[in-house]
């Protein structure tokens, strides 16, 4: 009888991070005593060996030239040693081990223009989705997005005066790849896409077309004597899902795109569950380079929230405290039979699918 070799894996995973850490962390790993925030964007953490760190937080703007990356790797080795990390919502972290260089650190980041901040009940810089670099399906440019909003909240991130942390999110398509956020701004699609039927034969494979609608509104069709698809618009609800396979199936629309507003995700921690965001405003108009009516909506329910909440609630607590007519109630928003439609609201629309039920 053969015998089967064990075949190795070959996937490298996550790799190890100890190399990279500052040295006096790895000394004291998962041997921490506490921490506290002497100032916004500075986090100092002591060790039970009696070691202490400090950390200073800048803000980026999110996707950055070589040239900014360097500028930043320089301040890093004359700053700090070299002892750098990114966090998950592009923010830069320094670390060091004496006190009296945080002063001049900072200093430094705020003469090249990266503002620290981002800690404790701040607005932290807007997470965002890859968009045009490395994804095909974007309706909008969502680090521009994120740029001008938050040029425009910019106090928010330097200071500590939210009610609790508050996190943005932008996506540029429905599939919402950001995640959930307290705060969202996702594109919303209003038409079914458009066809080019001359050149769906040539660029698309229609069965993988066919498979990716989610609600089973697309057919294989003959048009023209060629092979090519058709949409049934009353099942379509606009997700955009179909155009990267196929492009000639265009969804993105300089008028009929839009942008909605999302509020009350977070993902969970040690005191509370996950929340799912929920619509609030939609209809927007996907205006660069500065998207005026979108940060203005944002910046009505952000001062909203921060005016109204209880301290240490986030937005989804604010929102369960004061309920949903509340809520649109004091961001005097209109409120529409559309809004506020999570998953368990759309069972009606994808039951419409052959291939869904549920
Ligand atoms: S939100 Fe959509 S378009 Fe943007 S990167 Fe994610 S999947 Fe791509
Ligand atoms: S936009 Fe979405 S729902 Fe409409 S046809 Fe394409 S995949 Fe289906």
């Amino acid at each position: 009888m053969a015998t089967t070799a064990m075949r190795t894996p070959i996937e490298s995973g996550v790799p190890d991070n100890k190399p990279y850490l500052h040295p006096l962390m790895l000394r004291n790993y998962g041997n921490w005593k506490y921490h506290d925030r002497p100032r916004p964007g500075v986090l100092h953490h002591v060790a039970h060996s009696g070691d202490e760190i400090w950390t200073v937080r800048a803000g980026t703007q999110r996707q950055m030239d070589v040239y900014t990356i360097r500028k930043l790797c320089d301040i890093a080795d004359t700053y700090a040693d070299g002892h750098v990390r990114f966090t998950i919502r592009s923010n830069i972290e320094y670390m060091v081990s004496d006190p009296n260089r945080v002063a001049p650190l900072i200093e430094a980041l705020n003469s090249n223009g990266f503002p620290v901040g981002g800690t404790g009940n701040s607005v932290s810089s807007i997470a965002h989705t890859q968009g045009w670099l490395h994804c095909d399906i974007p309706g909008t440019d969502a680090s521009g997005a994120v740029k001008a909003l938050m040029d425009d909240l910019y106090e928010e991130f330097i200071k500590e005066d939210m009610p609790n942390r508050v996190h943005l999110s932008t996506s540029c398509c429905e599939i919402n790849c950001g995640g959930q956020a307290d705060i969202a701004i996702i594109v919303q699609h209003t038409k079914p896409p458009k066809i080019n039927h001359a050149l769906v034969a040539n660029a698309c494979e229609r069965p993988a077309v066919v498979a990716r609608c989610p609600v089973a509104a697309i057919r294989p069709a003959m048009v023209n004597g060629k092979p090519s698809l058709e949409i049934d618009e009353k099942k379509c609800m606009c997700c955009g899902a179909c155009y990267p396979p196929c492009p000639p199936m265009q969804i993105n629309d300089p008028e009929h795109t839009k942008l909605a507003i999302w509020v009350g995700g977070k993902n969970s921690n040690a005191r509370g569950k996950p929340t799912f965001m929920k619509m609030v405003a939609s209809g927007l108009p996907n205006n660069p380079p500065r998207w005026p009516e979108v940060s203005a909506m944002v910046k009505k329910i952000l001062y909203t929230y921060k005016n109204d909440a209880r301290s240490w609630e986030r937005v989804s607590d604010w929102i369960e405290r004061i309920g949903w007519p509340g809520f649109f109630e004091k961001c005097d928003l209109p409120f529409t039979k559309y809004l506020i439609d999570d998953w368990r609201g759309s069972r009606a629309s994808l039951n419409a699918s052959t291939h869904i039920r549920f």
